[in-house]
């Protein structure tokens, strides 16, 4: 069963990013601060690769401080272009690998359907309002996937059930960038959708099992994560 390898997402997509509009600006070329900058070693706590034009000196210390404080191991991280798709990611449980595809066609900002929202119940069906995460640059979506897949590598981590966990990893994720990038969430229509609208699971708990023992963790590390805590 594909839950016991891993999972393979292709978060929502808003309309938005299939409509006229998108594929009439697909020949926009890429600002020159995208351009790839020189490599950097990647931490001893993984195995990282990049062939997309983010630049490591970015990526890396976001991913870095996003594994510190969990029990993951050393994983392995893959971060390169799609076929054509606009993003997709993959994680594999038993490697503790975690593949992010980037679309080279995407134009910034780009506004990035979720699966945040709340599902209500109507009379005869349920529905999920789409949320949709306003992303300034590539570094913030390859991020966003990351942080998804991470989710589900600490719920399998955790030995939590690995099912129907897209919107905990979408909400997951979401919180990074809308606390430390200045990503907004709004509705389909571009109004602002309150945090208590899709930020309402204790996700920590969820996946505590999956946490390094605070006395566990190199100094470096655990002040990051005090600080965290703290801020
Ligand atoms: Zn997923």
């Amino acid at each position: 069963m594909r839950r016991d390898k891993g999972v393979s997402c292709v978060t929502v997509k808003a309309e938005i990013h299939i409509g006229m509009e998108q594929l009439q600006f697909r020949w926009v070329v890429r600002p020159q601060n995208e351009i790839r900058s020189p490599r950097r070693m990647a931490a001893p706590s993984m195995d990282f690769r990049n062939t997309t034009s983010v630049a490591d000196s970015t990526l890396l210390p976001l991913i870095e401080e996003a594994i510190a404080p969990w029990n993951v191991g050393r994983i392995r991280v893959r971060v390169r272009y799609s076929r054509g798709a606009d993003f997709s990611g993959t994680c594999f449980y038993r490697d503790r690998r975690i593949h992010v595809n980037l679309g080279r066609h995407l134009t910034f900002p780009y506004r990035l359907g979720t699966n945040l929202g709340r599902v209500r119940s109507f009379a005869t069906h349920w529905q999920r309002p789409i949320y949709q995460l306003v992303l300034n640059a590539p570094y913030q979506l390859v991020y966003f996937i990351f942080l998804h897949e991470l989710f589900h590598l600490l719920v399998e981590t955790a030995k939590r059930n690995t099912r129907q966990k897209e919107a905990m990893c979408d909400r997951f994720a979401a919180r990074a960038l809308v606390d430390g990038h200045g990503v907004v969430v709004t509705t389909k229509e571009g109004m602002l959708v309150p945090r208590d609208a899709w930020d309402f699971q204790d996700l920590e708990r969820f996946v505590a099992a999956a946490r390094i023992p605070a006395a566990a963790i190199p100094a470096p590390r655990r002040a990051l994560q005090i600080a965290r805590a703290r801020g």
